[in-house]
């Protein structure tokens, strides 16, 4: 196929290091392309390498398989003179640091877990060799948050009695879809029960 690359398979910056498809799943190790990493102390350029360490994350699956990340990520010396940050472990934009899939499924998983809830989803990613549980898919919805509702065009402002004929606080109200919009406490007596 003309102009595809495997490495079109992985975000802009990362390589291939190997693909083994012998077990359950695709496992592929990749590595970040630069070669310096700047300190997230000082901001200067780091080239000096410390140590290697292995983070495994779920991907998109591919050709029909689910696909398992091997990122080998390194973790770097800083040599600037003045700078508190002897050691510092690379980060990469694409990869939240205790993430355990790639924020691209992630995003696949949240829309899941939206559109169908917990179990049916769990269910459907099964079969699109998505392995996420019904836990999972509904703490990854709430992290996400639901999506915010459309800005309300009908509104209504009246007081309300906190404590009864003792304080009084201002309700504002979606009137279209009936829900509260936000209470707010004054926090003084009402006038009329003022004698
Ligand atoms: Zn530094």
């Amino acid at each position: 196929m003309k102009g595809f690359r495997c490495a079109s398979l992985v975000s802009a910056g990362f390589a291939i290091e190997g693909v083994d498809a012998s077990g359950a799943m695709t496992v592929m190790v990749v590595r970040a392309m630069s070669r310096t990493r700047a300190c997230p102390a000082c901001g200067a350029p780091a080239s000096r390498i410390h140590s290697r360490y292995h983070r495994r994350l779920m991907d998109l699956p591919v050709g029909g398989r689910a696909m398992q990340l091997i990122v080998q990520a390194r973790r770097f010396h800083c040599d600037a003179v003045l700078c508190g940050q002897r050691i510092f472990t690379e980060r990469f934009k694409e990869l939240s640091p205790w993430a355990r899939r790639t924020a691209r499924l992630d995003g696949i998983v949240h829309h899941l877990g939206l559109a169908l809830g917990g179990r049916l989803a769990a269910s459907f990613a099964g079969r699109l060799m998505i392995p996420v549980s019904n836990d999972t898919l509904l703490r990854v919805v709430r992290r996400h948050g639901r999506p915010s509702p459309p800005p309300p065009s009908v509104v209504g402002i009246d007081d309300w009695a906190w404590r009864r004929n003792f304080r009084y606080g201002t309700i504002v109200c979606d009137l279209e879809r009936r829900r509260t919009i936000a209470l707010a406490k004054q926090g003084f007596p009402s006038p009329t029960c003022q004698k």
